[in-house]
């Protein structure tokens, strides 16, 4: 059994953010990663751009340097790596938390390694940063779980001169459409919406809606798929059933974090919107010891909390930690 004083669960951009926090402070946390870090960046499509300009992705006081003003998912991948070497954050990386259990004073957590070896910590206080990007939001229709039915768009080749159903209509959906339309697919988009919403970044959809009065992608709003078959997709819109070719279906329907992991080690939540209860200037949870960073913090909603933002976190965390010390000691 190890001693830690702290522990955060997730290496993305606001675990390792909360990390450089707490070091600058003084404190030593041990970050626990089941991948690599920024393993959610990593998954990104292979040639996504961030809606970002580098500097808001700096954490820790590293500067980002990128060829561009807004950079790439590769550029991305090397600061966040550089930043976890320079800083000497400890980072045990393929090791999962799969059991957090609130005890007297502390935490015990369980881990798995890569290697299946089970090991067990005890922390003082847990930051649970895992995102959300490991879960993606399920349709729940016949079909959904066909191999050819995919949440995660990686790169557009292999769809050339393919029938592309794509499903959603934010980021994701857009970019996808027109990565794959550029890499000549025959795009339709089906969305629920009866029009894009402003969460999509308003400097991609001129490119789309032009390539839609051009008849070069079919887009459906006010749509709703209902099924999926090996050959084709069917959809309601306004009350008539259609159904099209699909070769490959990109269900870009969105995430969610892992809801049942909180609600294990006794976090409440929102039922509907999937967001923990925490206090907003702590970042500190329901339960004693137990902190939220990064995009968990928003529940479903993937559209309030970004790295832009829960880059943040750890300073409130730290603070908060800081507080509970001297009242601990007092
Ligand atoms: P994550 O980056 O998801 O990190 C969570 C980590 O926890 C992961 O590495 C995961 O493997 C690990 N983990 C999960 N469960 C466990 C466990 N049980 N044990 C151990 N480890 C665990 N945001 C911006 O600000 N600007 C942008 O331009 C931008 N572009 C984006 C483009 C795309 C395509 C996508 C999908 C998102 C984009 N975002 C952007 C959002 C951004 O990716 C997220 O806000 C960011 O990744 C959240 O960081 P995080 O540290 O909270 O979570
Ligand atoms: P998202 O923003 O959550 O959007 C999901 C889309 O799927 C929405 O249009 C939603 O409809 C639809 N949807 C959800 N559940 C559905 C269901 N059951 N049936 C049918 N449609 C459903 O997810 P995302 O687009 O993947 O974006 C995730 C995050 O990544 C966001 O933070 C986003 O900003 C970021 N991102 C950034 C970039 C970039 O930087 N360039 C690119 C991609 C993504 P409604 O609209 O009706 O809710």
């Amino acid at each position: 059994m190890k001693k830690e004083q702290i522990i955060i669960i997730g290496a993305g951009p606001c675990g390792l953010s909360a990390g450089l926090a707490l070091k600058e402070k003084g404190f030593d946390p041990l970050v626990i990663e089941k991948e690599n870090v920024a393993h959610s960046i990593y998954r990104y499509p292979a040639h996504q751009t961030f809606f970002s300009s580098s500097d808001k992705l700096e954490i820790g006081g590293y500067p980002f340097p990128s060829i561009e003003r807004k950079p790439k998912r590769h550029e991305a991948l090397v600061y966040y790596r550089t930043v976890a070497d320079r800083s000497e954050l400890r980072i045990h990386s393929y090791e999962k938390v799969v059991k957090v259990s609130p005890e007297e004073q502390t935490f015990l957590l369980e881990t798995v390694t890569k290697t299946q070896e089970r090991k067990q910590y005890r922390a003082k206080y847990v930051i649970v940063a895992t995102g959300y990007y490991d879960h993606p939001n399920m349709m729940g229709i016949e079909g959904e779980e066909l191999p050819h039915v995919f949440h995660y768009f990686k790169e557009a080749h292999p769809y050339y001169n393919q029938n592309v159903t794509v499903i959603g209509g934010k980021n994701s959906a857009v970019d996808a459409a027109l990565a794959l339309e550029q890499a000549g697919a025959h795009v339709t988009v089906i969305y629920r919406g009866d029009r894009f919403s402003e969460a999509v970044k308003p400097w991609i959809l001129p490119d789309f809606h032009s390539l839609v009065r051009r008849d070069k992608i079919t887009m459906h709003f006010n749509a709703n798929v209902t099924k999926i078959t090996k050959t084709h997709v069917y959809f309601e819109k306004e009350g008539t059933s259609y159904h099209i070719p699909a070769d490959f279906v990109f269900a870009m329907t969105g995430y969610h974090p892992d809801h049942s992991f909180l609600q294990k080690i006794g976090v409440d939540m929102d039922e509907e919107t999937g967001r923990p209860t925490y206090d907003e200037e702590t970042m500190e949870s329901n339960v004693d010891g137990l902190f939220i960073a990064g995009v968990i913090a928003a529940g479903n909603d993937a559209n309030e909390i970004f790295i832009e933002n829960g880059r943040f976190h750890g300073d409130k965390i730290v603070q908060a930690i800081i507080k509970k010390e001297r009242n601990r000691d007092a």
